[in-house]
């Protein structure tokens, strides 16, 4: 029978971590309907969340780790020491299921390594919004594998910083307000009516567990008062979100210290997790100290040494302008509308505060956070145009600031633009060790894509076995190679 995870395996059943692992991978690859068992509940109904955390307080030091007890009577091998660079989306997830689904037998040891802090790229100023399909809402590659994991990530993302929130073991989630999700819901009025009919017919295969229900221009309005339908067609996803990124890469690495304790706890495991404040420039120079190394700098891999040339990636810089509603405006956002998807993305947060984004300067190499002036204003006569083409009373919110972030874009493949993962031993060390790993190209679409990409690469981390990728997302080394 095969096994869940490897922590259902009782000692005596114990399969090597190779083969724990190729069997996740391959149930995870073959189950085109993952059962959603493990999904909490909570995810799957709607109930009203608002953001009340304040995320400030989980923000790293320089440099902070747990460290677990090491009985030798247990774990007599040395430990396996692993080091995830950039602690973004990609990192954490590689980070949280190496530490997971680590074999039992061993000490393991994950470091973490980012010159900023957690989130200190694209991923901590990303717009938060999440839903697995494209702009024609069709589902994406694998839309109902990522969508799934991602949303068992945030549940565990969000149950720590629950936890740490009321300061309480075994919190339940039942009832609480959400410190990640800020808005459930995202409706997309349909702006070019040459896309209306395959738009119709895309939605009709969306997931039971994200609706896409096409309605009229009056249901719209029901949905956002104000709001524009030029085409009076919007397709409304019920259940796709909008999260607070911070909060959530936040959370996840509390996760991973937890998770890292409570197995230590358990006696039989060993896990260790540590986040180091530290810029790599080479990759040798970690070679000596682990046993693998997992490459997670998102647009700014294509700076390392090692890899510069060699990635088939366009960098893409993106602003989001930060919006208030005047103080002479009474009306405001309503609390249970949804945020609104176009040519630009409104993502709300409470009733008077809004993201405006993105804009796309491809071929940037401006990765810096910092917005100048120029930019800004530069940021907003590109999106307030197109944001008041769905939504006229954009007119009445004011700027008040402007994040930046740069994209890693794939190229466009049969299958849509996929992350690149893979083993980059040959670009590095010319070995075949399975030492160094890849995992970017997360384009636009980050969070979907992240946790479940973030579980294949960790076990095939751990088993040092690159066939299990999936070929989608390791034939661009192939292509490279023609
Ligand atoms: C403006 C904008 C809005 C977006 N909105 C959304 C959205 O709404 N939904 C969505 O799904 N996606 C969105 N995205 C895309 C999403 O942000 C990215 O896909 C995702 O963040 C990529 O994650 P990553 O972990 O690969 O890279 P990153 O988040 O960039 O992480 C890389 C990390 O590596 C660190 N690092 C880099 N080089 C070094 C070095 N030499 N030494 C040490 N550390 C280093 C960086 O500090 C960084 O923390 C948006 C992107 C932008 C720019």
């Amino acid at each position: 029978m095969r096994k869940q995870t490897s922590l259902n395996v009782t000692q005596g059943q114990r399969k090597s971590t190779v083969d724990e692992a190729r069997d996740m991978v391959m149930m995870f690859i073959q189950n085109p309907n993952p059962n959603p068992a493990y999904i909490s509940s909570k995810w799957q109904k709607p109930t009203p969340l608002m953001s009340t955390y304040n995320g400030s307080s989980c923000s790293p030091s320089s440099s902070f780790s747990v460290r677990c007890s090491f009985s030798s009577s247990v774990c007599p091998r040395r430990p396996l020491r692993y080091a995830v660079l950039g602690a973004g989306f990609a990192g954490l997830s590689v980070a949280w299921n190496l530490l997971q689904h680590g074999s039992r037998e061993s000490h393991l040891c994950v470091d973490i390594y980012d010159e900023v802090g957690i989130g200190g790229g694209a991923s901590g100023v990303a717009g938060g919004l999440l839903h697995p399909y494209s702009p024609k809402v069709k589902l994406l590659w694998r839309g109902a594998e990522c969508w799934n994991e991602t949303l068992n990530l945030l549940h565990i993302a969000e149950d720590a910083l629950l936890k740490l929130v009321n300061k309480r073991k075994c919190e339940t989630l039942e009832n609480k307000e959400s410190p990640i999700v800020r808005r459930r819901g995202i409706l997309r009025p349909v702006v070019n009516l040459k896309n209306m009919n395959i738009m119709t017919e895309n939605a009709q295969n969306c997931l039971a567990n994200c609706r896409i229900e096409p309605i009229h221009e009056d249901a719209a309005k029901n949905l956002v008062p104000n709001l524009s339908v030029p085409s009076n067609l919007a397709f409304f996803m019920p259940e796709a979100l909008n999260i607070n990124a911070r909060s959530y890469l936040e959370g996840l690495y509390l996760a991973c210290q937890n998770l890292a304790n409570d197995m230590s706890a358990l006696g039989h495991v060993n896990r260790e997790v540590h986040f180091h404040q530290k810029s790599v420039q080479s990759l040798p120079d970690l070679a000596g100290e682990y046993d693998a190394v997992i490459i997670c700098f998102g647009a700014r891999a294509v700076f390392l040494p090692e890899l510069s040339g060699k990635l088939p990636l366009r960098t893409c810089r993106g602003i989001i302008t930060h919006l208030q509603l005047g103080d002479d405006i009474r009306e405001e956002y309503p609390e249970h509308s949804p945020s609104i998807l176009s040519d630009a993305w409104l993502a709300v947060h409470g009733a008077r505060n809004m993201d405006l984004g993105s804009t796309w300067d491809w071929k940037s190499m401006n990765y810096s956070r910092n917005v100048t002036t120029n930019e800004a204003s530069k940021a907003m006569e590109v999106l307030l145009p197109k944001a008041s083409s769905v939504y006229p009373a954009i007119k009445n919110w004011t700027a008040t600031g402007a994040v930046g972030g740069l994209r890693a874009m794939p190229p466009l493949t049969a299958d849509g633009s996929l992350p690149l993962l893979g083993c980059v031993d040959e670009y590095v060390d010319g070995s075949q060790t399975c030492k160094y790993w890849l995992f970017t190209g997360l384009g636009a679409r980050g969070l979907l894509f992240h946790g479940w990409l973030g579980k294949l690469l960790a076990l095939a981390v751990l088993s040092r076995d690159k066939s299990l990728l999936p070929s989608e997302l390791t034939s661009w080394k192939h292509k490279r190679h023609q």
